[in-house]
């Protein structure tokens, strides 16, 4: 029971979060809750919440895993100074996968991307 009420407050600060935390900053928003929660807690129950498909993870590679409480397909943009993530309304369709099949032989399995760039509080700092 403990358990799920962990991975429900977990839910809960990822679709009350709109930057796309890091399991870190899930961490730091779920203890002023749940003070005594580890922060192995906090990750295996996002790998659950990932799993159950009630949230999201975007990948970026050279940072931190970060999640989304948007699961319908998205795509991002991430800033390469400071990490900051935020959707973009472009997405690969059908037509597109299907020219990008054709012209690699590839099956798609996974359209979802990240463009890098550098946002605007950084380009300010510049
Ligand atoms: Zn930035
Ligand atoms: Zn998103």
């Amino acid at each position: 029971m403990r358990y799920s009420k962990q991975r429900q407050e977990v839910l809960n600060v990822v679709i009350a979060s709109n930057d796309h935390p890091t399991a870190k900053k899930v961490y730091e928003r779920v203890k002023k809750v749940i003070p005594k929660i580890s922060l192995g807690t906090v990750y295996r129950n996002l790998n659950d919440l990932v799993s159950l498909n009630e949230i999201k993870r975007i990948s970026i590679k050279d940072g931190n895993d970060r999640f989304d409480k948007t699961i319908c397909n998205h795509n991002h943009v991430y800033c390469t100074i400071c990490g900051k993530v935020m959707d973009i309304n472009y997405t690969i369709d059908d037509k597109d996968t299907m020219q990008i099949e054709k012209q690699t032989g590839f099956k798609i399995t996974n359209s979802n991307f990240n463009i890098k760039g550098i946002c605007n509080n950084c380009r300010k700092e510049r």
